[in-house]
């Protein structure tokens, strides 16, 4: 087993995520077998029951497991689907310490930090490497250097180096290289102090990653060198990029590929970024504009929608067009005239997903305006069960239609508690999760759009559309063209609409920069198309 370890030091919210899974993909690209872990050092198990302002998005894996947003980036980055043992949180590690000490595995001994909990560390870490099958792990470890909380997992790091011998781990650490003052003087001690602290206990880094707004000149790159002991090829400047794909060739373009081959003792073969630079230079392409409206409640920390606009990202990579995602916090839509006229001229509508009663009127009124107007529309999770609220309020004329999540005694529950959720009280990992398998009707605009007719996606909700008003919206002209094995709605969609397409589960967590997921790929195809239609261009557009 090799393992990187990815460290972050001055600041959190340096990109480490993005650090941490380009530095996986320079290895996959050399053929290399590589997975990766990320260490949030916060008492809670999981990330399902945290805040998305506070976190950013919860993202759902296969198995069910609500991870940490920057699962999403490794997945997109390795092009590959992880379980949830690859997100490891201070909370699952003291809970399993503690599960043994009542056991009684621990034969009378007391029970401490060291040896005990860093002892769990180390094996999880090694359990994981080997359940994936891979050469190299490469193990992200969230905050920041000095914090109390990430000591046990960095001293655990430090013995695991110890244990398994030169060459066989190397310490990456990100640091932030501010740039200050009227001349923009790019400052080094910052990174020299964190450096310190990672060293006082016990980590000497080989690669130091330094952010900031702008490259760095061989003269700083030459003081932090110096400053921080590691060679001069070993700091790497990762400047701001305009896409976060980027970071790969930036980090290939420096030689950290060779680098850290060296380091581990691995094959240094001629990396293949052939499908990833095609990708680039399709992004960069940028053709035709199109704006497309992204309606939900925490839209001022856009990390809370990240595998969507990530999404929106892929496609823009696969056709070659523009996407402007424009953000508008539904809270504000009814109380404000001006964004529901400027809702009325985007190309497209997304609802993502979402929880409770703030901004649902927002979502309701946004989603009308969609489908009244022929504009694109695609509802994920919370926006499928408020289009179903939006068309049982206006077009089956049951003005008080609701999801009991928000009135639970309305006269009409058009969408109501999973059957088997009326039972459950714990908050945590209690919400139908993970891959399910759903299976198209043939015929329908879905099954052309996936080209099959059965599918696996992921799922987070407790609530669903309810059986009894399927017949009404059916006869008024929403079909329901997806369902779960077990019956329950998953997909339903407007046939005299261009694209009013709804959808129980999150198709976000499935797209791939090499791989964008075919219904957002079909959004904005069809927002094209209606532009197309409204602004003809003179030359016949590629993207058909
Ligand atoms: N709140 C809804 C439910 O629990 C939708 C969940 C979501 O959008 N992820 O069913």
């Amino acid at each position: 087993m090799k393992v990187i370890v990815v460290s972050g030091g001055v600041i959190s919210g340096l990109g480490k995520g993005i650090t941490t899974s380009s530095l996986g993909r320079l290895l996959k690209a050399r053929g290399i077998p590589v997975t990766i872990l990320k260490i949030d050092p916060y008492l809670n198990v999981d990330a399902g029951t945290m805040n998305p302002y506070q976190h950013g998005e919860v993202f759902v894996l296969d198995d069910g497991t609500e991870a940490d947003l920057d699962l999403g980036n490794y997945e997109r980055f390795l092009g590959q689907s992880l379980v949830g043992t690859h997100n490891l949180t201070t909370g699952k590690i003291y809970r399993a310490v503690i599960e043994k000490e009542r056991r009684g595995d621990y034969l009378g001994n007391t029970v401490q930090i060291i040896p005990h909990v860093t002892g769990e560390i180390k094996r999880t870490i090694r359990e994981v490497c080997q359940a994936a099958g891979a050469d190299v792990i490469l193990v992200e470890v969230g905050g920041t250097v000095g914090d109390i909380e990430s000591m046990p997992f960095l001293e655990a790091l430090r013995e695991l180096s110890y244990e398994l011998g030169e060459g066989h781990m190397a310490f990456v650490h990100t640091t932030l290289v501010p740039v200050v003052g009227p001349v923009g003087e790019a400052k080094t001690k910052p990174t020299q102090h964190s450096v310190r602290e990672l060293r006082a206990i016990g980590i000497r880094p080989n690669l130091i990653i330094a952010r900031g707004p702008a490259p760095l000149s061989p003269d700083i790159k030459a003081k932090i060198s110096l400053f921080c002991d590691v060679p001069p090829e070993a700091v790497i400047s990762v400047p701001d990029q305009p896409v976060i794909y980027e970071v790969p060739l930036v980090l290939e373009a420096q030689g950290v590929g060779t680098l850290l081959t060296k380091l581990l003792g691995l094959p240094d073969r001629p990396p293949d970024f052939a499908a990833w630079k095609e990708f680039l230079t399709t992004y960069r392409r940028g053709e035709r504009p199109i704006e497309v409206a992204i309606v939900g409640k925490y839209t001022e920390l856009r990390d809370a929608y990240l595998s969507h606009s990530e999404a929106f990202h892929h496609c823009q990579g696969h056709l070659g067009i523009d996407i402007r995602l424009q953000w508008y916090d539904s809270e504000d839509i009814p109380r404000n005239p001006s964004l529901l006229s400027r809702l009325e001229r985007s190309d497209a509508v997304l609802v993502p997903g979402g929880f409770g009663a703030r901004g649902v009127e927002g979502k309701v009124r946004a989603i009308g305006l969609a489908r009244t107007n022929g504009i694109p529309y695609l509802g994920v999770c919370y926006g499928f069960q408020m289009a179903a609220v939006e068309f049982a309020r206006d077009v089956l004329e049951l003005p008080r239609a609701n999801t009991t999540e928000v009135e639970p005694e309305t006269p009409d529950p058009v969408v109501c508690l999973l059957e088997e959720q009326k039972d459950v009280s714990g908050l945590g990992g209690t919400m139908r999760l993970g891959a399910q398998r759903v299976v198209l009707t043939p015929g329908s605009k879905v099954a052309a759009v996936y080209g099959k007719t059965e599918i696996w996606e992921r799922h987070r909700h407790r609530y669903e559309i309810n059986p009894a008003y399927l017949e009404r919206f059916a006869r008024a002209g929403l079909v329901v063209t997806g369902r779960s094995v077990d019956g329950r709605v998953e997909v339903f969609e407007a046939p005299s609409h261009p694209f009013f397409v709804g959808v129980q589960y999150h198709p976000e967590f499935l797209s791939r920069p090499e791989s964008p997921h075919p219904l957002y790929l079909a959004l904005v195809r069809a927002a094209l198309a209606r532009k197309e239609v409204a602004h003809p261009v003179a030359a016949p557009s590629a993207l058909a």
